[in-house]
């Protein structure tokens, strides 16, 4: 660990100057560095080993989140590190276009290795946003190859989370956040309420609701009408509803539903994938080949930016009969041999290590951890699947209300975080999913901190 000093230093210049630098020059994602309820959370992180990461002053905290979802085999791997200078001496870049390079080409055939069924042909790109445009694209340039021109329509779930690029916030389910400032939209997404049992949009109860929200999505396309309906895109368990793990019927009947109208199926994997809900990829928990798949994230763990998709072999194979081969997709920085070679280090650390399987069982040690945290009267609701959790509070639990904003529960909270060693922030939802790397002590040292920190917040709030 080096010193503040010696970060100093190394920056040529002091904290403060760097902070009001930051103020002035770096356009933060999320919030705004000056705002003086956040400013406080805004941190200036130097280093980074397994589940922590240091600040410039020399806090250390806990990094619960895995960076945002992504750093599965955990900070300051040196594996990775030297896989980058080798590939960065040897040869940086080559064009996607016309050319490959050999760790993209190895990184393309362990993807097809990896990922279940025939999903067999991977385009790169750099961020997960990218590669569900790209997979929309091939979608539909499949379909309009195919003699159905008109198949142009993705449907996707209210609540959802798929990237911020124009394309995906047309299919992003969160209108009221952000299609006001950004509409008019690409005319593609559609829309039907998520899974959400312990909120259920029908007020139905499993199995009696006999999946509903599955149904909706033959609803949809029925009313759409068939012929112009493209693809299904859904997180296989849905992060930004609050990591709703779905009932083991739903991706059966959504893969059916799919078949039955020549609708493509894509499962968005960009957090779901390598190793974070126990199995390599979410989908393999209920058995389902989607016709393509993102991924990026854990991809890379985060080392470089990384992101792919990834087509069934019938799919791919059209393109190739067809009379149009060319896909019409185009990244400069796709298959970044750097990158790549930073992703099959990465697969490499979660093959050796059986990241996947410790991801399975640590995931179900907190699973039963966070449960005892019920006890709170403000904790409505535990859900999640391997390190993949969520916490859902409430002001009451028998009606589940909802805290109003005045509360300012969010701030309240992440200053509770901070105090207590965690790097993110906290709100009405609380997720954890902490690096694949956890062991059962990390893992009794976060639900503890998180304990004290609801325990805080109940006495604040309801004692008050
Ligand atoms: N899809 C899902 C499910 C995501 O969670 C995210 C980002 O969190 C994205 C797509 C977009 O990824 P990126 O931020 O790398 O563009």
């Amino acid at each position: 660990m080096q010193t503040q000093t010696e970060y100093e230093a190394l920056a040529g210049m002091s904290v403060e100057e760097l902070r009001r630098k930051a103020d002035e020059h770096l356009w933060v994602q999320g919030e705004y560095i000056g705002d003086a309820a956040i400013e406080d959370h805004f941190r200036i992180l130097v280093e980074g080993d397994g589940i922590n990461v240091k600040d410039i002053y020399g806090n250390t905290y806990i990094d619960a989140i895995a960076g945002a979802w992504l750093v599965n085999v955990g900070h300051g791997r040196k594996e990775i590190a030297d896989a980058v200078y080798d590939q960065i001496k040897r040869l940086h870049y080559s064009s996607a276009w016309d050319h490959g390079n050999i760790p993209a080409i190895k990184l393309a055939a362990k993807l097809a290795e990896i990922t279940p069924g025939s999903l067999s042909k991977v385009f790169f790109s750099l961020a997960g946003s990218q590669a569900v445009e790209t997979a929309m694209k091939i979608a539909r340039q499949y379909h309009v190859q195919n003699g159905s021109p008109h198949r142009f329509k993705v449907i996707a779930r209210r609540g959802s989370y798929h990237g911020e690029s124009w394309g995906t916030l047309s299919i992003c389910g969160d209108p009221g956040a952000r299609a006001w400032l950004f509409e008019p939209l690409p005319p593609m997404g559609r829309h039907v309420d998520p899974i959400y049992c312990y909120r259920c949009p029908w007020d139905l109860k499993y199995p009696s609701c006999k999946i509903q929200c599955v149904k909706e999505f033959e609803k949809a396309i029925q009313f759409e009408n068939p012929e112009t309906v493209s693809a299904v895109i859904i997180e296989p368990i849905s992060v930004s509803v609050g990591k709703q793990v779905p009932v083991d019927e739903y991706w059966p009947m959504l893969r059916e539903i799919c078949d039955k109208y020549g609708v493509l199926l894509i499962a968005d994997e960009v957090i779901t994938g390598f190793g974070r809900t126990g199995k390599m990829f979410a989908c393999e928990h209920w058995g389902v080949v989607p016709d393509l798949m993102t991924m990026a994230k854990g991809l890379s763990s985060g080392y470089l930016p990384l992101a792919a998709t990834i087509a069934k072999k019938e799919i791919a194979d059209k393109f190739t009969q067809s009379g149009r081969r060319m896909l019409s997709q185009g990244i400069t920085y796709g298959g970044h041999a750097v990158a790549c070679a930073a992703a099959l280090a990465n697969i490499e650390i979660i093959e050796r290590e059986n990241l996947v399987e410790n991801s399975a069982k640590m995931g179900a040690y907190m699973l039963q951890r966070l449960k005892e945290l019920d006890r709170h009267s403000i904790v409505g609701d535990v859900r999640g699947i391997g390190l993949l959790y969520c916490i859902e509070l409430v002001k009451d639990k028998k009606t589940k209300e909802r805290f109003p904003p005045e509360v300012g529960l969010d701030v309240k909270l992440t200053k509770k975080f901070k105090e207590l060693g965690f790097l993110h922030k906290g709100g009405a939802l609380i997720f954890l999913a902490p690096p694949l790397t956890v062991t059962k002590g990390d893992i009794d040292e976060i639900v503890g901190r998180v304990d004290r920190a609801i325990g805080s917040l109940e006495k604040e709030l309801v004692v008050a």
